[in-house]
């Protein structure tokens, strides 16, 4: 218990402590509910958001518009945005960001597939939703250079996230608007 992320030593004995007093068959379903979990779930083929289903719900909903993908680096992210309800795009989950320090390079990055997309002709804009960090900015401008010289709008959320702030900790509106009044991504980089 205590290897899962922001769990320490007290609350997961406090967990296990809880998990004891309950009746056993409490214990089955929690152990069968997470077995099922990791059988059951898969990544989008097309957008590796988690997903029972080969291809996930958003990206198999044609009402959606196909032709803007919104980057973000995890499902977190993509719930966030979902429930601002004001993007109709769909999206591409990196599923990270590449950091040197960590040793998370591009190529264990969901990035070729999503260059593939563009140069396949289906795209009309790419929307950047990292994280303002550095780690977030160096993604961005990598996918940037590999893509720059396609046709297509590129955009980042406007920021009225402040620096270093995680998407998933935003408030829906503050989200919401930045999605609505993205900038041009170049305008971010280019005069500085
Ligand atoms: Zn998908």
């Amino acid at each position: 218990m205590s290897q899962l992320p922001g769990i320490g030593k007290r609350t997961a004995l406090r967990l296990v402590l809880h998990l004891l007093k309950q009746p056993k068959e409490q214990t089955s379903f929690l152990s069968q509910a997470l077995l099922n979990m990791r059988a059951d779930i898969k990544f989008c083929e097309s957008c590796n958001n988690i997903s029972d289903t080969k291809v996930c719900e958003i990206c198999a909903n044609s009402s959606r518009n196909h032709q803007t993908i919104c980057v973000v680096e995890d499902i977190r992210d993509v719930m966030a945005i979902e429930n601002t309800g004001q993007y109709k795009g769909i999206y591409h989950v990196l599923g990270g960001k590449i950091s040197p320090i960590e040793g998370v390079g591009p190529s264990q990055l969901n990035i070729s597939s999503l260059v593939e997309k563009v140069k396949a002709g289906k795209v009309v804009e790419i929307i950047f939703a990292l994280s303002s960090t550095m780690e977030g900015d160096t993604t961005n401008f990598y996918i940037y250079k590999q893509i720059a010289e396609s046709e297509i709008i590129i955009s980042t959320i406007a920021r009225g996230i402040s620096v270093g702030d995680e998407l998933e900790y935003a408030d829906e509106i503050t989200l919401g608007r930045s999605i609505l009044h993205r900038v041009p991504f170049e305008k971010t980089f280019k005069n500085n």
